[in-house]
């Protein structure tokens, strides 16, 4: 199965964004864009790719105690960028060292247990909102994003996430994502 660690936003901050999202939908260029579907929302951690699911026992022992060894922090909604031509994320601000450190961990825990990670540049916290078919100017999109400051909330929680690719046609299809684990994080209720 194809799995990520993610850290998922709580309800209140997601429809905040939701709110920032449709004004950038409205704006021209907006429907060359492949919006994000809101429930899917999250911020990868660390991206495993397919799991052999004889290693999910030791995944999820391992990314429970990665969990456990990071302490709660907070985090906000905080401006945008994109990747290339191609994506467009909404940032985060608060506290991103505690952010690096837990997808750190939460990459070696998935490195340990057995599954092949690829190795990955400097961690960037981001929230894809849109995927471009062909490249596309996202320029405009990132200014109205620029001054967005979302109410802070406490990051308490890794989510294990499996991502069901979508196949197109097939009845009463699996969603999208679907949350196959969480762990609290140090000191969380
Ligand atoms: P789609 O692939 O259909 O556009 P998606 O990218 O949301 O949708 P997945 O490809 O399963 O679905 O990816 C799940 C999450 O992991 C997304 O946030 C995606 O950006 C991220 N991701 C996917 N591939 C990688 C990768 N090679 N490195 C880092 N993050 C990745
Ligand atoms: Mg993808």
């Amino acid at each position: 199965m194809r799995l990520f660690a993610a850290v998922i936003p709580p309800a209140r901050e997601v429809d905040e964004l939701g709110l920032t999202v449709e004004r950038l939908r409205s704006l021209p260029g907006a429907d060359a864009l492949r919006w994000t579907g809101r429930p899917g929302w999250h911020y990868t951690l660390a991206f495993m790719g397919e799991v052999d699911e004889s290693l999910l026992p030791e995944l999820h022992e391992r990314l429970g105690r990665a969990a456990r060894r990071t302490p709660v922090f907070p985090l906000r909604i905080h401006g945008g960028g994109h990747f290339g031509r191609r994506a467009l994320w909404v940032g985060a601000a608060g506290g991103l060292e505690e952010m690096r450190l837990l997808a750190e961990r939460a990459d070696a825990a998935a490195r340990r247990s057995g599954v092949g990670m690829e190795e990955h540049r400097r961690y960037q916290a981001h929230l894809t909102i849109a995927r471009a078919r062909a490249d596309a100017d996202m320029r405009p999109f990132v200014e109205e994003l620029d001054t967005f400051e979302g109410t802070p909330w406490d990051v308490a929680e890794l989510t294990l996430v499996r991502s069901n690719l979508p196949v197109s046609g097939v009845r009463g299809e699996q969603p999208r994502y679907e949350v196959v684990g969480s762990w609290s994080l140090g000191g969380a209720g």
